[in-house]
């Protein structure tokens, strides 16, 4: 036990030496506020926590801890995975979008029904906000000592932050030699995207929806995952009104849903923004 202590306040003391010497300060764009960008990267990032959720059933993956906190690392690793090698101001722009959607909700003041409470299956707000901060910085703690700076992500958590982003890139390479579709072999099955009629095809949510139509994001995460994995069956991704900003992957109907709604939720959210970006710099 006091060896841990001492351990702790030793590797405390070098982190802060080490964060004393740092230089590194984020690209300006990087904390940019753009209502579109910040609307289009949580709707990918939706779609990928829930393709998450769908990978796990349709592919029987194990799961130690709760399923939601595996969805959200599925979501998170697949969408970093997904831009390549191309780690410039706007990739990091993007990470801090779906991070900072949480920080938007957790300060948002709710009505009791849409309260996370602790015994719910998801996790709080500001955990999903911390859990997120984390794996953006510890995927390359050298070059972003800026993320910690800007995210308030305390020095306790980012120390072991590289280890976090580790873990979960190597289970994103176990499910893929697992279950992976083998170079030559044929597409197995598909995920078809449909887009119900909007109920409410009016104003910013008919203008947000075409936006995210013709970026063609939604087509590219469904034929992505058909081809990249050995999927058991047929399955749908649906875009559709549902009377709530809400999504989710139902097993029994093999359907994963987008809400119109929650595009319409990012966008309010998004109005946030600028004064959460400002309110962190000036921390
Ligand atoms: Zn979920």
């Amino acid at each position: 036990m006091r060896r841990a202590a001492m351990c702790t306040l030793l590797c405390l003391g070098l982190l802060v030496a080490a964060a004393s010497m740092a230089s590194e300060e984020p690209p300006p764009e990087a904390l940019s506020s753009d209502s579109g960008r910040f609307v289009a990267a949580n709707a990918e990032f939706t779609l990928l926590h829930e393709m998450g959720h769908l990978l796990i059933a349709e592919l029987q993956l194990p799961v130690l801890g709760r399923e939601e906190d595996a969805a959200d690392q599925l979501g998170f690793i697949s969408l970093f995975l997904s831009y390549g090698h191309q780690h410039n101001a706007g990739f990091y722009a993007t990470l801090l979008d779906i991070a900072d959607y949480w920080r938007l909700e957790w300060q948002r003041v709710k009505p009791d029904y849409e309260e996370v409470y602790p015994w719910a299956s998801h996790g709080l707000d500001a955990q999903r906000f911390y859990n997120l901060a984390c794996l953006i910085y510890g995927s390359n703690p050298d070059q972003l000592e800026w993320v910690p700076k800007v995210t308030g992500l305390p020095v306790e958590r980012a120390l072991y932050c590289d280890q976090e982003y580790t873990q979960v890139s190597k289970a994103l390479a176990w499910v893929e030699r697992q279950h992976g579709r083998r170079p030559g072999q044929a597409v197995s099955h598909r995920i078809r995207v449909i887009y119900d009629p909007p109920a409410l095809h009016q104003g910013q949510d008919g203008y947000l929806l075409e936006q995210l139509r013709r970026s063609g994001r939604i087509e590219a995460i469904a034929a992505r995952a058909s081809e990249a994995y050995r999927l058991p069956r047929d399955l749908v991704l649906r875009l559709s009104s549902c009377g709530a900003p809400d999504a989710w992957y139902s097993r029994t109907g093999g359907e994963l849903v987008l809400c119109y709604e929650r595009l319409a939720h990012f966008q309010t959210l998004a109005a946030q923004l600028p004064h959460l970006r400002q309110a962190n710099l000036l921390r």
